[in-house]
């Protein structure tokens, strides 16, 4: 279950203070941790920062965190993402987007309402969900490969939110303590945590394998044209795939479990 107060957030995202309401925050300009300017209120139309955090099964709670985008007015936080999306927010306000008709779309729906709610309840579902619509977002501008990267994080970002919510695994957290993962392969891998913690089926587990290393493999083949969309259209249907399999299941048992 998630708890929500307000917070004073800096921009590396350290969640500085907590409080019920926010006007009761201390007012302290820089982060004590990193030296970064200290938020109480989004910059851009001073609503109040509301962080979460969540019990895990073994009644620990993890640390209060910060959404990526102000509920309000719907601006990046200054922690806030933005990577390609911001990016492309930002130029699509002076350069003319595609025409509409061919503007290219992609098709299939990642993340239908049932398991949006899920994900909306994770630690890392909002990183999960901001890849994929970042992803979407270069689709439709024809950028190929950025796209097709979006959709590779994404598919990393499937995993790292499935093992925190259902195993505790906290890979951004070993990260964090100087354990570096891969996705698959090497000494500590993403996949290797799904085999040995969860429950997933094979296909789970092929669709992550063979994602592994596939923007490089790419970049060497020199794709162009039709071939790229072709491959990107592929690697998006894997996202779509994975997030179905991982978490479809977890969905209707939450449904299950409220009736
Ligand atoms: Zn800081
Ligand atoms: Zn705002």
């Amino acid at each position: 279950m998630a708890e929500v107060k307000f917070g004073a957030v800096c921009v590396n995202e350290h969640v500085k203070y907590v409080h019920d309401s926010s006007e009761d925050l201390p007012a302290i300009p820089h982060c004590d941790d990193c030296g970064q300017p200290v938020f109480r209120q989004c910059p851009e139309c001073n609503a109040p920062i509301p962080v979460r955090r969540y019990s895990k099964s073994d009644g620990s709670k993890t640390r209060w965190q910060a959404k990526r985008y102000c509920y309000q007015c719907g601006e990046a936080y200054p922690w806030g993402p933005g990577r390609a999306g911001q990016l492309i927010d930002k130029a699509q306000r002076y350069i003319p987007g595609p025409a509409a008709e061919s503007s290219p779309t992609p098709s299939g729906i990642i993340f239908p309402t049932g398991i949006m709610q899920y994900l909306d309840e994770t630690k890392y579902g909002d990183e999960l969900v901001s890849h994929a619509r970042d992803g979407d977002s270069c689709y439709r501008y024809s950028l190929w490969f950025p796209a097709l990267t979006m959709y590779i994080h994404a598919i990393e970002w499937a995993a790292i939110t499935f093992l925190e919510a259902e195993t505790g695994i906290d890979i951004i957290e070993k990260e964090r303590d100087g354990v570096n993962y891969y996705l698959a392969g090497g000494e500590h891998s993403i996949v290797n945590e799904l085999i040995r913690h969860a429950d997933v089926d094979q296909k789970t587990i092929s669709v992550i394998n063979s994602t592994n290393r596939l923007e490089r493999r790419w970049v060497a083949h020199h794709k162009s044209g039709q071939t790229r969309r072709d491959d990107v259209d592929a690697v998006r249907g894997r996202l779509e795939t994975l997030v179905e399999s991982l978490f479809r299941t977890l969905t209707i048992k939450a449904q299950e479990d409220e009736e």
